[in-house]
């Protein structure tokens, strides 16, 4: 099915990852469930990690893009695989933190960073504060100063490369909330500023073009717009940088209009970076600098799935049929955000062939609560165990409880083994937080 991972078809007609039955997951677990494939990730992180020792000899860091699926079980894991993490918030930095991960491994990022947020990431002394305007490089260099330390900083900026899943487009205005334009002068002026800062150290720049890119011209391109910029500031402001982070974007399979990429396919979107990394340096007469680069995506995406139990269905003669699940939108809101297109398969019955196409439709009070529309199934009936494919990133980091349903628990499966990195909510943790105030309490 998947030569990649651990999904198969096991005699019973049971779709089986990491060598656990999903029907028995879903008995045991019940549904909705999302489960994650450890041996996936592992390989994935491995891939970016060795690339990154062989054709680079070591001189860098893979991070993973916790923002992806961050809980304390995944940090664990990047802890184990020699690789650092970026976080976006107070809390992925909490989380990885609670987990027992090394501070100099976390990249801290986000364009409106609180000031809670930064002191947090200041006080736990994290590796490197990625920087993002310049009343944050004011906070932090008055922070680090009270702290008597020199916070290592990179500046994200905006080569103004445009990627999207299967092209990409340069840009020569950049309309975003992210980073300062190569192209405008503004990179340049935030650059020069930081170097004015006593309590911080400017190390280099960020970029990170986008997310589901297939086109790996699209992240040498931003390389070398990047490269080309470093040379002129070596000229402008005389800074030459020791670090540069390309981020991550990475593309995966979520249906047959993806390309499903090998390990090694992986392995040359990153070759092909560092070539284009090594071509301008030498160039340009430049030091090769550290080299970081952001993988999440593609990390867990593949590696995970979810199941649902098939309930309520729906034929509108002519028009559709809906096959209701007992998830939807508060699991994976990715439909509703972006129509973004899934892959569903019967767990239960994975050999049967195809025979109508149905809309997945969540049990949300809203229309456009689905989870794919018009895809290929079997006749499904009440009971069957729905999987949808690819479900490992951006799903559980993006659940909410719309319609006070519970966000499903999480397992990883390794070896057929499956346990809880994060446990079933309970009806309790949906009122923990809710207070009755004292005029309106019953006597
Ligand atoms: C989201 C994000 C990533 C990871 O992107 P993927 O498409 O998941 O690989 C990396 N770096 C930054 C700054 C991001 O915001």
């Amino acid at each position: 099915m998947n030569e990649r991972s651990t999904l198969t078809v096991n005699e019973k007609g049971h779709l089986e990852i990491g060598g656990a039955d999903c029907v028995e997951l879903a008995k045991t677990f019940g549904t909705p469930l999302y489960v994650m494939d450890e041996a996936y990730i592992r390989r994935m992180m491995r891939v970016y990690r060795r690339t990154i020792d062989g054709e680079y000899n070591g001189n860098g860091m893979v991070l993973y893009a916790s923002k992806a699926f961050s809980c304390k079980a995944i940090y664990r894991i990047a802890e184990e695989e020699n690789i650092g993490v970026d976080v976006v918030s107070g809390g992925e930095l909490f989380t990885a933190l609670q987990a027992g991960f090394p501070a100099e491994k976390i990249y801290m990022h986000g364009n409106n960073k609180l000031p809670h947020e930064l002191e947090e990431g200041l006080n736990a002394k994290v590796g490197c504060i990625v920087a993002d305007g310049y009343e944050e490089i004011d906070f932090i260099d008055r922070e680090a100063g009270k702290r008597g330390i020199r916070q290592k900083i990179l500046l994200r900026v905006n080569p103004g490369v445009e990627a999207h899943t299967h092209a990409f487009v340069q840009t020569a205005t950049t309309d975003s909330k992210f980073g300062f334009s190569l192209q405008d002068g503004t990179a340049e002026a935030i650059t020069a500023y930081a170097l004015t800062k006593e309590n911080v150290c400017l190390e280099g720049y960020h970029c990170h073009i986008g997310s589901q890119i297939f086109e790996k011209q699209s992240f040498s391109l931003a390389v070398k717009k990047c490269m080309e910029f470093v040379a002129s500031m070596r000229e402008k402001v005389g800074f030459i940088p020791t670090k540069m982070n390309f981020g991550g974007g990475y593309g995966i399979w979520y249906t047959d209009e993806d390309r499903k990429l090998t390990p090694e396919e992986y392995a040359e979107y990153v070759q092909e970076l560092i070539q284009e990394l090594k071509k301008q340096a030498s160039e340009k007469g430049l030091p090769l600098p550290y080299l970081l680069i952001e993988p999440g995506r593609s990390i867990v995406g593949e590696a995970g799935i979810t199941l649902y139990t098939v309930g309520a269905i729906k034929e509108i003669p002519g028009v559709k049929t809906y096959v209701a699940v007992d998830g939807g939108m508060f699991d994976n809101p990715r439909y509703a955000l972006y129509q973004s297109k899934y892959t569903p398969i019967l767990a239960n019955r994975a050999k049967e062939e195809n025979t109508q196409i149905v809309s997945i439709a969540g049990k949300c009070c809203e229309s456009g609560d689905l989870i794919a529309v018009n895809v290929n199934l079997p006749k499904a009936k009440r009971g069957d165990i729905l999987a949808v494919f690819s479900t490992g990133a951006y799903n559980y980091s993006m659940a909410m409880n719309y319609n006070r349903n519970l966000i499903p628990p999480c397992v990883l499966v390794k070896d057929g083994v499956a346990e809880y990195i994060v446990k079933p909510q309970t009806y309790e943790d949906l009122v923990r937080n809710d207070v009755i105030p004292e005029r309106l309490k019953k006597e």
